[in-house]
């Protein structure tokens, strides 16, 4: 397997702190919280472990780390054990570097209370967690889809459907099945903040909500598309290695993502309201949280299966997109339910028909049926007229138009009257309209 990659070039301080409470986070902590960068007071981060204990992380990005450092930690420990009586309280030291001989000398002495973390342990915990750090930014490998289908299941599903339509038992298509991986993040998140002014605070705003970014362009996934996955049981498989390649990578880091969904957060969850100043006046503020206002509970990286399926029928293409997720299908493109004369679309497989002389999949306002055997459907490009006095008679087929012809041909006056509606409805206006004349 592949060396994983720990690269941290290029980051501050406060960027390796935000790596280490992500690594952090992974590792199943909570209550992760990045202290104030102005006071340095021997914390970095404060989080709470599995077992309830308060922890408190010291983050040096740095070559070397000396005893001073965790004497200074040890202090902050103490003050924190004051606090809060009835909690356990421990530290970690997480350095990029090393730590001195006297630094960990000095930690076996005072009883090893505090964790320490060097550069090469680091890049331990980043495998483990099977983590690829690049340039202080965590890369998103992940081998999780939804739950997919197999080929011939993603043929039949077509097939189904093309059955639906007029005609089609007569036409076997041609079906090129094939599926790709679309990379996803779903984000799951709170934002609780205080807005205050002069008169004091005049909204406690608290909200959740749910985003999904798409890992190749880093916009927002269509809301549809969105709830169609992750609004009930997300079915979760591991993706085999025979369909490694289908799978299209990821364009984003999961910090630019998460950057990303910040960023729609804020804007979405920013908001006005009205209040009235100790000078009786009113204003209106504009309540906006901050970064740190928004507490990320789910971050969950994730393939979503993407169905492209081609149908051919004599010369004409077909082409059928959708999502899958276990047996539900969202389907983003049909051209199944597109009229290939006037490019409407329909809403049921029911509602249109196959022209067997070219293929074209039309609706019913542009096929025609057959006026001799009153079933073979043919679009109106191909039906084949034949002109009594006035009305058109349509056939699908040359032969039926002959037989029919004939037909006309041995009736009489008044049996080829009845026949031409046209006519015959025109000649009943006609008399109606001269009786109405000759009476009055
Ligand atoms: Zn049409
Ligand atoms: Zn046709």
């Amino acid at each position: 397997m592949k060396e994983k990659l720990l690269t941290l070039d290029g980051l501050d301080g406060y960027q390796f702190e935000e790596l280490i409470a992500k690594i952090m986070k992974k590792k199943g902590m909570s209550n992760i919280k990045i202290t104030k960068k102005s006071r340095d007071v021997g914390k970095d981060i404060i989080m709470e472990d599995s077992e309830d204990n308060l922890v408190l992380v010291e983050c040096k990005h740095q070559n070397f780390v000396g005893r001073p450092i965790i004497q200074k930690l040890q202090g902050a420990i103490n003050h924190e054990e004051q606090r809060n009586q009835n909690r356990n309280v421990r530290g970690i030291i997480v350095t990029s570097g090393n730590f001195s001989k006297e630094a960990l000398e000095y930690n076996e002495e005072i009883g090893q209370n505090i964790e320490l973390i060097d550069g090469t342990k680091l890049k331990e915990i980043c495998k483990e967690l099977k983590l690829v750090i690049l340039n202080g930014k965590v890369q998103v490998l992940i081998n999780e889809s939804f739950k997919n289908i197999s080929k011939n299941q993603s043929k039949d599903l077509i097939n189904k459907n093309y059955s639906k339509i007029y005609w089609s038992k007569e036409h076997k298509p041609n079906i090129k099945s094939n599926f790709e991986f679309i990379p996803v993040c779903y984000i799951k998140y709170l934002v609780k903040f205080d807005t205050n002014t002069s008169v004091g605070c005049i909204d406690s705003y608290s909200s959740s909500g749910e985003i999904a970014v798409d890992g190749v362009t880093g916009n927002e996934l269509n809301n549809e598309v969105k709830d169609f996955f992750f609004s009930s049981k997300i079915d979760i498989e591991q993706i085999k290695d025979e369909y490694g390649d289908k799978k299209i990578p990821f364009e984003f880091t999961e910090n630019d993502i998460e950057e990303r969904a910040i960023n729609s957060i804020i804007e979405e969850h920013t908001h006005s309201i009205g209040y009235t100043g100790n000078n009786n006046v009113s204003y209106v503020k504009e309540c906006i949280p901050k970064r740190r206002d928004i507490d990320i509970k789910k971050f969950v990286p994730i393939y979503l299966p993407y169905w492209d399926n081609n149908l051919i029928i004599k010369k004409m293409r077909y082409n059928q997109k959708f999502y899958v997720k276990g047996s539900n299908q969202f389907y983003t493109n049909d051209h199944l339910l597109i009229c290939k004369i006037c490019e409407k679309e329909k809403s049921e497989y029911e509602d249109m028909n196959v022209c067997p002389d070219c293929g074209r999949i039309v609706c019913n306002r542009h096929r025609k049926i057959d006026y001799f055997d009153k079933e073979t459907p043919i679009c109106t490009l191909h039906a084949k007229p034949f002109k009594l006095w006035l009305q058109n008679r349509y056939f699908a087929k040359i032969e039926n138009r002959n037989e029919y012809k004939r037909l006309w041909e041995s009736k009489n006056l008044l049996e080829r009257l009845y026949e031409d509606k046209i006519v015959l409805t025109l000649i009943v206006i006609f008399i109606i309209l001269s009786i109405i004349l000759i009476s009055s």
